[in-house]
Formats: C-alpha cells, structure tokens, sequence
C-alpha cells in the first residue's frame, strides 16, 4: 500500500524552511488532472488561484516546470508572477529557447519523420506532438501492443543519432535533438533567484532528475503513486491544492 503524506503537514514543513522559497511546479498530473489528450488538460478547479496565492508571498518564488512548450503552458494563464520553465528546462519566459545547431536540426527532422512512421505502425489513437527541440509519440490511446511496439522502434532510432535522447512516461516517448531536464533548469533558477530552499512536486519519470538535483536542504514531493527518490509523497492534484492553499497561512517571512 503506497503512503501518503497529509498536504497540511508538507505545508508547515515547508513553512519552517529558511527562504526566499523557490517552489517548482510540474504542471500535467500535479495541478492539472491527467487526460488523455494533452490538449485538454485543464488546472483542477481552485488551482490558479492557489498557485498565485503562494506566488504573492513576500519571500517565496513560483515557477512551473514542464515538458510542455511555453506554447503548451500558455492555455494555462498563469499570472506574470509565475516563472515558466518548458520543454523540460530548454526555454523559460524569460530565456527563449537557443536556436538549433545545424546538426540538431537535422537530427530533429530525422526524429520527426521515425515518430511519423512510429505513429503509422501504432494505429488509430496514436499521434505525433512537435516541440522546438524534440518530437512526442504518443500512443496511450493506441492498441497496447502496436503502440508499446512503435515507442520501442522510436527508442531505437534515436539510439542511433548521435546526440539525441529520449525521456519513456507512461504511453508515451519523447525523442530529443538537444539534450536538457527540468533539475538543470531548476537549480539553475534557483542560484539565480537566491533561493536557499527549493520545493518540488513532480509525479512523472522526468521529475525524478529535478528531485535527484535537490540537496537534503530542499524538498522533494512525489505526487501519484509511481516509485520515487523523493521523501514526501501526496495522493494527487487535489491534496496539492490543499498544500498550496496551506502555504500562504503557515508562512512566516524570514
Ligand atoms: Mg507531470
């Protein structure tokens, strides 16, 4: 039986930590319920305005941190005061993206026309999303065998790119022309803002290299019950909407 922790008590934990607070936020599957089209994510009802609530706070900093494009992020309208950090750490608000090499760029098209044919061989339910430096096959609504079989043929193709990579979620591989992960992207925002604690709630596979780039100092928050190296584990975006809404009356400035 996995074991949660009570969102109220992280809170206060939290809370006692030294600031400023930097706390990074993954967005798909922690403030925003998992669906089957990544289009039709919406943040959980109550979200937003959380989110900005903690973002409001005198010495805390707020960025989401996702594998999303900042394209992608934009239908979530978060606030001017929320830092976006996208495609996995390769572009943030602020920052955009550095152009592709000429080597990148042919790899990426090399990528985009294996997910295409990837995608073929999955059937009906399988699609192809473009990001400025990767490709997504997706294939959670494909048939179970031909779509296990076309991440692994995409898997395999990139293997044989030099310099490309690839990030396995659950019905889904992203193939990379540039490497990059959020925990880079994360401490790097950290040690620019000042930050002398990071929070990090994450429930996918990639979020387990921005908890693995947090010191015993920080605190790392798994949500969902997949494995883990983070300490603290919450049930779902509703107990990290019960965390977020905690924050903001536990927080004592200092
Ligand atoms: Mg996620």
């Amino acid at each position: 039986m996995t074991r949660y922790d009570d969102p109220t008590e992280i809170a206060d934990r939290v809370a006692r930590r030294p600031g400023p607070l930097l706390v990074g936020l993954d967005v798909d599957g922690v403030l925003a319920p998992i669906v089957d089209h990544a289009d039709d994510a919406v943040l959980l009802a109550g979200m937003g305005a959380a989110v900005s609530a903690v973002a409001a706070l005198d010495d805390v900093f707020v960025a989401v941190v996702s594998g999303r494009s900042l394209a992608g992020l934009a239908q979530f309208g978060f606030g001017d005061d929320v830092e976006m950090i996208g495609s996995h750490g390769m572009e943030t608000r602020h920052r955009p993206m550095e152009p592709l090499s000429d080597h990148e760029r042919r790899v990426l098209a090399d990528l985009d026309a294996a997910a295409v044919v990837a995608a073929n061989r999955a059937g009906a339910g399988a699609w192809v999303e473009r990001k400025p430096a990767s490709v997504v096959l997706h294939v959670r609504q494909a048939d179970d065998t031909s779509g296990a079989i076309a991440l692994l043929e995409l898997a395999e193709v990139t293997r044989r790119l030099e310099g490309a990579t690839v990030k396995a979620g659950s019905g889904v591989l992203e193939a990379f022309a540039r490497h990059t992960d959020k925990g880079t992207a994360l401490t790097a925002l950290a040690s620019a803002l000042g930050a002398a604690t990071t929070v990090f709630l994450g429930d996918d596979l990639t979020d387990e290299e921005a908890f693995a780039h947090l010191s015993t100092d920080d605190v790392a928050i798994k949500v969902g019950d997949a494995d883990t190296i983070a300490p603290h584990r919450l049930r779902d975006p509703g107990a990290v909407l019960t965390f977020l809404q905690a924050l903001p009356t536990t927080r004592t400035p200092g």
